[in-house]
């Protein structure tokens, strides 16, 4: 169970992962828009808000904007890219991530993030990598190889004369 919900974990990340590396590039030649209108707001004071999505020039946009908008619902609008947006009244917490300061954005209760796009990149690479390396693992345990190079370990199982790895104890079972 723990397994198939890791392998499951791993292939969701691979496919966004993917996603996101075709979309970077793409991000230079156009500025993608998708735009949720008029949604109700948690906040009673606020009514409503609208949320943004923009990927410009290698980064992504998040942007959550307070009050009624022109438009209802969902729309998707593409435009020319922009190369030249300031990153003025934006502050860096974390390599890779921005956060508008509150006083830029028009209207209280609005708030935005910019992320540039190798961090989903590297986030979504994280488990897949991870399951790439725990299945070769697995697979030389297996078949009675070093774990960490691939040496045949059957007339040694304790420890690895090539590269010195000491073998990791056995499940109780002996699975
Ligand atoms: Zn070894």
């Amino acid at each position: 169970m723990r397994r198939k919900l890791l392998n499951l974990t791993a292939a969701v990340s691979l496919m966004l992962c993917v996603t996101v590396c075709l979309l970077w590039p793409l991000s230079h030649l156009v500025r993608d828009e998708l735009f949720w209108g008029n949604l109700k707001s948690s906040d009673p004071q606020v009514g409503y808000r609208s949320l943004l999505l923009s990927s410009n020039c290698g980064r992504l946009m998040l942007y959550e904007q307070a009050g009624g908008s022109r438009s209802d619902g969902f729309f998707w609008d593409r435009y020319a890219p922009n190369p030249n947006r300031s990153l003025a009244g934006w502050t860096s917490f974390v390599p890779g991530i921005w956060i508008s300061d509150p006083d830029a954005l028009p209207g209280p209760s609005s708030r935005a993030v910019l992320v540039s796009f190798w961090f989903p990149v590297a986030f979504f690479a994280f488990a897949p990598a991870w399951w790439t390396v725990a299945t070769i693992r697995r697979r030389r345990r297996k078949r009675g190889l070093c774990t960490c190079c691939g040496y045949d370990l059957r007339a040694t199982p304790d420890r690895c004369p090539e590269c010195g790895t000491v073998a990791e104890a056995q499940p109780a079972t002996g699975a």
